[in-house]
């Protein structure tokens, strides 16, 4: 680093400019917004020059520097766009004991100035040591769109704010505070009423987030959906926009943890069917400590919470601790599945009701009225069943279901990498196994995909059996 950025008081100090054309207009245009004393030397001045001069921002002094003309200057600028004559007058100022800038001559420089976004109190200077003055007017550019006007009005009103907000503890409640007003609440207020609504607001503001941090915690159980965040609910969204801690299941895509807020903090609770896992009463722990100890806890399970999700035991630990809780419904993975093959769950005069069944339980394989499920018609989507696809089939043709029935397998369904595994209830095993999915998959008992998608879309597998 040759050059080091500070900043530089100069409020009620002197800084002179040798030089009344275009280059000296540039500089005191940036200059002007300070809060120096600002003082021109030059032998011919601009009008733009004059009338600053008249409108009693800067100073002119109408001839060519002699020394002593920057005795007391804090800073320099050689603009007269004459090489010889910059020379000279730099000389003149160091002698003076200035720190000089000659415009456009880096080298001749004792500082040099950056690219400046100016939101005022908040200023950004952006320098690249001559070397990629392009590169510094793109990121000049960009940060002027990213940065919002109303930063420095924000900035300033809230400056005068910060004894106040100190009635929040420091660390985290505060960085909430502070980023709840410059994102959300400041600019709200500042659209509704100006510069003028915003105390008031920095007042309701601060009155809310003491209110919170005393307030005990509370628990969303959110349903995350089957993976693509588009299919996520508003509500999920907002809930995880407010967590302070998010606890998610292994199902749970990063794209969708991606949303969570900034400032909290994620833990993976992932279980791994049969595999091995947190162990739920470690799960309801967690969720219980953080709530007590007044966070907005967010459980995030994929699909929707209420199916298959062990959602009361988690919801009876909240109670227990005497926290809140709120379930935020999600789109189970029968409904994206079922919609990945273009049919749907029910249809009149085929099937009036439909079954969400596990393929295995705490116990093991799960048992169900197999021979409900085997009568002609019936549609079942079975979770969890690709490890016990052979003891389902087993179970459903003892109990006299067709062996034609058709079953669709769908694995991540709604993701960049779903798959579709079209075969019969005689065929299901081998198919299943042959198809080697790695995904959560949904097997879809009694449908297969309408007949468009399925020439386009499944495995290149059997014809539907028999
Ligand atoms: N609560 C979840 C289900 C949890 S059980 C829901 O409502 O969807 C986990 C099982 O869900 C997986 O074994 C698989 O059968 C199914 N599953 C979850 N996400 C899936 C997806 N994207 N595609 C296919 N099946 C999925």
């Amino acid at each position: 680093m040759k050059h080091f950025p500070i900043f530089l008081a100069v409020e009620g100090r002197r800084i002179v400019v040798s030089g009344g054309g275009e280059a000296a207009v540039a500089k005191l245009r940036l200059l002007l917004k300070t809060e120096a004393r600002l003082t021109v030397i030059a032998a011919e001045i601009a009008p733009e020059i004059t009338a600053w001069a008249a409108a009693g921002q800067l100073r002119i002094i109408e001839r060519a520097q002699e020394p002593g003309d920057a005795i007391c200057a804090a800073l320099f600028y050689a603009a007269n766009d004459n090489a010889a004559e910059d020379a000279r007058v730099t000389r003149l100022a160091q002698a003076d004991g200035a720190l000089t800038n000659w415009v456009d001559n880096l080298e001749a420089s004792q500082f040099i100035t950056p690219a400046i976004v100016d939101r005022d109190p908040v200023t950004i200077a952006i320098g690249t040591e001559g070397a990629a003055p392009v590169l510094a007017r793109r990121i000049k550019a960009e940060l002027e769109e990213r940065l919002s006007p109303l930063l420095g009005t924000l900035a300033r009103v809230g400056k005068a704010f910060r004894a106040r907000a100190e009635a929040l503890p420091f660390g985290r409640p505060r960085r909430a505070f502070w980023a709840d007003y410059y994102d959300r609440a400041g600019p709200a207020a500042f659209k509704g009423g100006g510069a003028g609504a915003l105390p008031e607001a920095l007042d309701a503001l601060l009155e809310a987030h003491i209110a919170a941090e005393t307030a005990p915690g509370k628990v969303d159980f959110v349903g995350a959906g089957p993976g693509d965040p588009e299919l996520l609910t508003l509500k999920a969204r907002k809930a995880l926009d407010a967590a302070d801690v998010v606890i998610h299941d292994r199902l749970v895509t990063p794209e969708i943890l991606e949303l969570a807020r900034r400032e909290a903090l994620i833990i993976d609770a992932g279980k791994e069917g049969f595999g091995p896992s947190m162990p739920q009463a470690e799960i309801n722990g967690l969720i219980v400590a953080h709530g007590l100890a007044g966070a907005h806890v967010v459980r995030l399970k994929s699909g929707d919470a209420t199916v298959f999700g062990r959602l009361d035991e988690e919801i009876d630990a909240a109670t227990e601790a005497g926290l809140d809780y709120a379930i935020i419904p999600g789109i189970t993975a029968a409904s994206a599945a079922v919609a990945t093959i273009g049919q749907s769950l029910t249809k009149r005069q085929r099937n009036g009701a439909v079954r969400f069944l596990t393929g295995h339980d705490m116990k093991g394989f799960a048992e169900h009225d197999w021979a409900a499920i085997a009568r002609p018609g019936e549609v079942a989507a079975i979770y969890m069943g690709k490890r016990t696809a052979r003891f389902i089939q087993g179970r459903l043709l003892m109990h006299g279901a067709d062996p034609a029935t058709p079953v669709t397998i769908i694995e991540n369904a709604s993701r960049p990498d779903q798959r579709i595994v079209e075969t019969s209830l005689a065929q299901l095993e081998p198919d299943l196994s042959q198809a080697g999915l790695t995904g959560p998959a949904l097997t879809l008992y009694g449908l297969a995909p309408r007949a468009a998608l399925a020439a386009a879309n499944h495995l290149p597998l059997k014809e539907i059996a028999q």
